[in-house]
């Protein structure tokens, strides 16, 4: 069955009266402190309830002492994390240990978009001891997994395999750290990328400071959605529009496309979700890895600085090591250049539209309407971009391409969000917020770990440089650290803290 139609299913359990099976297993759930990220956990949740499992799902943002004490209370067999950003991997270490102080023994089941097996085995399993940790791919794996854990001989054969293959992890993790060549960072400075700022084709944005736009109509954004990854949310895997025709997947695959859209109708013509964007346009200029943004062109007062990380890892001799700050001019060079930033969110009414569902058991709907929430965001921030390029920055104004090119990227320009590859520090996106006055402007908040709530929402930076290019820091070194810390006035316990996921040592 494709999960689509096992999440359809449970609705059926769920309003019979008996809907757990006696005996099947309860499962306490909780998205971690700091952290929005729920559909990958509502999918999880509605499979194993499907197969008779007690669910509890504690929500979003949860506590770890809560989570503890909830598993405690309902006598829980087994409790489940989720994720998506990284700052809920430290997160989840934490609550791993708690178990451990706490002399709980039951399995631990880790996943959501930031989690890794890799992580799971270095990180995670080594300080819970008592129990058996656990990594989930997908959703419809975890049914069996758990499964597994409730029955005694099915475990063991379960912990055996998952503890060897994480140590085969740990193993790998070890190797490919010690064969990494790192440079340092004052090296890598050396190794910047290098550009003719004369040839670079600056131009001056059609305002300077931001502009706001609330209530932006969703029919146009609507129309930029890119729609493979909402087939990945459900499992059906397959690059649209080909999937509509994929002789497996391609009536399933027609069925949720056809709910979702019948659901944006419904939301737009009932306008059941608002779209607000602000977008900033500011005279900015590098000083080493830092982008310095001024108050005005006369570029006297700085306003404030995006602090940047530069890769460290030699992977090709000659190839640049790249740092966002090698696409804006240098304040030393004379040019002036400028950069831009925004922040775009489709969920406002969201939290209304799904509690009818929630509360018909429809999980199906629930889910969908999350998952098409999300499309609509970055289908807005693709949409905002475009606008940028032609005419709000206005350095491409002859753009002419195709739907598909623009979901390739094949423009001139990046929107790099904080968080991602190549700007992991999700505290960036304070500074981010506060140029753009972004909470007043689109209603969207930061959690205390930096997560976008409500979560269908996108930030970012605006390069215009037509050579810019996503790429990844990836993993950076000891002395990189002490150098960002003092540039950002932060302990390096702190900076350690927040980039954990990249550090080398
Ligand atoms: N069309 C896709 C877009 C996915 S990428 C979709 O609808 O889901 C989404 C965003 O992630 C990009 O627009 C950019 O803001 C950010 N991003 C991707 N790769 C990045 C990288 N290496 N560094 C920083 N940001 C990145």
């Amino acid at each position: 069955m494709f999960l689509p139609q096992v999440i359809k299913s449970a609705r059926v359990m769920k309003k019979s009266a008996a809907y757990s099976t006696p005996g099947a297993g309860t499962i306490v759930m909780a998205t971690v402190k700091g952290d929005v990220h729920d559909i990958g956990k509502d999918i999880v949740g509605a499979v194993l309830a499907c197969h008779g499992f007690k669910i509890i799902d504690l929500g979003v943002m949860v506590p770890c002492e809560k989570i503890l004490q909830e598993a405690k209370q309902n006598n829980a067999d087994m409790i489940g994390l989720s994720g998506l950003i990284t700052p809920s991997l430290d997160e989840m270490v934490h609550v791993a240990s708690e178990l451990q102080r706490q002399g709980f023994s039951l399995p631990l089941l880790i996943g959501g978009a930031t989690t890794s097996p890799a992580h799971t085995a270095v990180k995670i399993e080594p300080v819970y001891k008592n129990g058996l940790v656990i990594h989930g791919q997908d959703a419809s794996g975890c049914a069996a997994v758990c499964r597994s854990l409730m029955d005694p001989e099915l475990k063991q054969d379960l912990i055996n395999k998952v503890r060897k293959e994480f140590e085969e992890l740990r193993q790998e993790h070890l190797s490919r750290r010690s064969s990494q060549s790192f440079v340092p960072i004052k090296k890598a400075r050396e190794k910047a990328f290098m550009t003719d700022w004369e040839q670079a084709g600056i131009t001056k944005p059609s305002f300077l400071g931001i502009k706001v736009f609330q209530n932006f109509d969703l029919t146009l954004i609507r129309k930029r959605i890119d729609w493979s990854p909402f087939f990945i949310t459900w499992e059906l895997k397959g690059k649209f529009p080909q999937i509509l025709k994929d002789p497996v997947l391609n009536a399933e695959a027609s069925r949720v496309y056809h709910d979702a859209n019948a659901l944006l109708d419904e939301i737009i013509n009932k306008k059941l979700l608002k779209a607000n964007a602000v977008v900033g346009f500011f005279p900015a200029n590098s000083v080493g890895d830092d982008i310095e943004l001024y108050s005005d062109d006369d570029r006297q007062n700085v306003a404030a600085i995006f602090y940047n990380l530069r890769q460290q890892i030699i992977v090709w001799e000659d190839h640049p090591l790249l740092s966002h700050a090698d696409y804006v001019a240098p304040r030393s060079s004379g040019v002036k250049d400028y950069i831009g930033a925004f922040a775009v969110s489709t969920g406002i009414g969201l939290d209304e539209l799904v509690k009818n569902f929630k509360a018909d058991h429809d999980d199906y709907k629930c889910i969908m309407a999350k998952a098409v929430a999300d499309r609509l965001a970055e289908a807005f921030a693709e949409l905002m971009h475009e606008k940028v390029r032609k005419e709000l920055w206005g350095y491409a104004p002859q753009e002419d391409l195709t739907d598909e090119q623009i979901i390739l990227g094949h423009y001139r320009g990046i929107r790099p969000a904080p968080g991602y590859p190549a700007y992991p520090d999700h505290t960036e996106k304070a500074t981010l917020f506060k140029i753009l006055d972004a909470t007043k402007n689109t209603g969207i908040n930061l959690t205390e770990t930096f997560a976008m709530f409500p979560t269908a929402a996108v930030s970012g930076l605006y390069f215009a440089h037509p050579q810019s290019k996503y790429f990844a820091i990836n993993t950076i070194d000891q002395d990189q650290i002490t150098d960002y810390a003092k540039r950002k006035k932060i302990s390096v316990q702190e900076a350690e803290k927040w980039l954990g996921s990249n550090l080398r040592y």
